[in-house]
């Protein structure tokens, strides 16, 4: 097996090399988007195939590699966010992992493993470990059982405690360079794909993500409306967005924000090339003090998405903000 994406042949034979003697516990580390999390169980495959290729990667055919890819493989546990139902029946996703979930594997691990070889632990995002969930996996992680590797990975490294972060081996992803990722994604059917990029921030998988929603059209409608800030009815147009994700809400403001940013700043545009015209216009009226203070807004927004406020008169504050960035 190669790595899972041509821009991660250099980490995945740098893992490869180790397997005789893997790191026991591996901190991937990296922007998101760049398949940390593909990389993490293409490892975990490796270490736990009986019939391993001479480069150390899995073979894709034994016993252990089938159970693997069919998700049942008793040496390998994934600790990471579940799903939760509310009290009106709705699912929606835990926003961290919790003890129950570390103690559970820390349990785990002290068992004697089913096959003879490695067993895997993956903690994937592991900056969503509470503090109580890190403090147990802390224990294990300082002597980690015979045979038992640990593979952490994480966007966030800095949420880490410190203290996990000095017990692991840790290996940095970095962004592919953007002709490799753009023929990447050329190389998947998507047309345009250098700006598909350059609207995910250069990570591969991300701009994936935008190709493959409706998250598109919902991006282009919101850019019609904040390029003309002058005709812009925030009622209206709060109303009409509160049903776009907050994500999706968040990563199209923010970029637009970047965008004017840079166009004011350094005369280009990083994200949104498709709205180079405007943003140019609109870079010459912006009052660079109300943009920044904007921007700001926009960045810590994104650590209160999950908030349920209420949505439209939010998008409304927001809009009459933007608008007086041009008065
Ligand atoms: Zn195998």
């Amino acid at each position: 097996m190669s790595a899972p994406y041509p821009w991660l042949e250099v980490p995945w034979q740098r893992l490869l090399a180790t397997r005789a003697r893997p790191a026991q516990a591996l901190l991937l580390a990296g922007p998101r988007g760049v398949g940390k999390s593909e990389l993490a169980l293409a490892w975990a495959q490796a270490l736990l195939c009986e019939k391993p290729q001479p480069d150390g990667a899995a073979c894709g055919q034994c016993a252990a590699c089938h159970w693997f890819e069919t998700g049942g493989h008793p040496d390998f546990r994934l600790v990471t966010l579940q799903e939760k139902t509310g009290k009106e029946g709705e699912t929606r996703m835990a926003t961290a992992i919790e003890v129950d979930q570390a103690r559970e594997a820390v349990d785990y691990v002290q068992l004697s493993t089913y096959r003879a070889g490695f067993r895997v632990v993956l903690v994937d995002p592991a900056d969503s470990l509470n503090l109580a969930a890190a403090n147990a996996l802390l224990k294990v992680l300082e002597e980690p059982p015979l045979n038992t590797v640990f593979v952490l990975v994480s966007d966030q490294p800095r949420r880490l405690l410190p203290t996990i972060r000095s017990r692991c081996t840790r290996l940095d992803i970095g962004l592919p360079p953007v002709d490799q990722a753009a023929q990447w994604r050329a190389g998947q059917g998507v047309d345009d794909a250098l700006n598909l990029l350059a609207l995910s921030g250069g990570t591969p998988l991300d701009a994936q993500r935008w190709a493959d929603g409706s998250e598109l059209d919902e991006r282009l409608g919101m850019l019609e409306g904040l390029a003309r800030p002058d005709q812009l009815d925030p009622v209206t147009l709060g109303e009409r967005w509160k049903t776009v994700s907050p994500q999706t809400w968040h990563n199209v403001a923010y970029k637009w924000l970047g965008d004017l940013l840079a166009v004011k700043l350094q005369g280009r545009v990083q994200f949104n090339r498709d709205f180079a015209e405007a943003l140019a216009r609109l870079g010459t009226t912006a009052d660079l003090a109300k943009l920044l203070a904007l921007a700001r807004i926009q960045a810590n927004e994104g650590r209160t998405l999950a908030h349920p406020l209420n949505r439209s008169l939010q998008l409304q504050a927001w809009l009459i903000q933007y608008r007086h960035v041009f008065d």
